[in-house]
C-alpha cells in the first residue's frame, strides 16, 4: 500500500479513538441524576402557578454560533460554558421584589421570589425551583470535586449548583448563578 495512504489511515485511526475516549470521559463525568424534589412532590406549590409554568417537555436546541450571536459574554460564559461568576457580583443576589426568574436563554420560568432566601454565599439562592421538572440535575465532578450541577430542562443551560444545605422546607439550595436568571416582577 501506498505510504502517504498508510499514514492518512492511521491518522484517521488515532483521532477516531481519541474522539470515543473524550466522549466516553464527558459521559462518565456527566451523569443524569433523579432530581432531589421528586416530580410531582413539589413541596410548597402554593407559591406557583405549577400547572400553567411546568415545564412541557419541549427542547431547544440551538448551535453554539447562534447561542453566541443571542447571549451576551457573560452570558455564554456561565450558560454554555458551565461558568460561575464571581461571588457577590450577581445582580439578583439581594433582589427581593416579588416576582419569576426565567432563563436567561430560553425563558423558561425557573424559580419564584417566594422559594428566594439570603444564603449569605454571595449567590441567588432558591430553596426550590418552580415545578421540579423545569431543572434538570448531572452530577459534575469537574474541579476535583463532586457537585450535583443544575441545568435548565428546556435549552439545557447550566445555571449553578444545588447543595444539601438549604432552609425548611426542603433543605436544598439552589445556588444560582444571577447572569443565568432573568427577573420577570410581578405586578
Ligand atoms: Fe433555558
Amino acid at each position: 500500500m501506498n505510504y502517504k495512504i498508510t499514514f492518512a489511515l492511521t491518522a484517521v485511526l488515532i483521532a477516531a479513538a481519541l474522539i470515543v475516549v473524550g466522549c466516553a470521559r464527558s459521559i462518565a463525568s456527566r451523569q443524569s441524576v433523579e432530581p432531589r424534589i421528586a416530580a410531582n412532590n413539589t413541596p410548597d406549590n402554593k407559591k406557583t402557578d405549577s400547572k400553567t409554568d411546568e415545564y412541557n417537555g419541549e427542547k431547544i436546541v440551538k448551535t453554539e454560533a447562534e447561542w453566541r450571536k443571542q447571549l451576551t459574554k457573560e452570558q455564554f460564559y456561565v450558560l454554555r460554558e458551565k461558568g460561575t461568576e464571581r461571588a457577590f457580583t450577581g445582580k439578583l443576589t439581594d433582589n427581593h421584589e416579588h416576582g419569576d426568574y426565567v432563563c436567561a436563554a430560553c425563558g423558561l420560568k425557573l424559580f419564584n421570589s417566594g422559594a428566594k432566601f439570603d444564603s449569605g454565599t454571595g449567590w441567588a439562592s432558591f430553596y426550590q425551583p418552580i415545578a421540579a421538572k423545569n431543572v434538570t440535575e448531572e452530577i459534575d465532578n469537574s474541579f476535583g470535586s463532586t457537585r450535583t450541577e443544575v441545568l435548565c430542562s428546556r435549552c439545557g443551560s447550566h445555571l449553578g449548583h444545588i447543595f444539601d444545605d438549604g432552609p425548611k422546607p426542603t433543605g436544598l439550595r439552589y445556588c444560582m448563578n444571577s447572569v443565568a436568571l432573568k427577573f420577570e416582577k410581578k405586578k
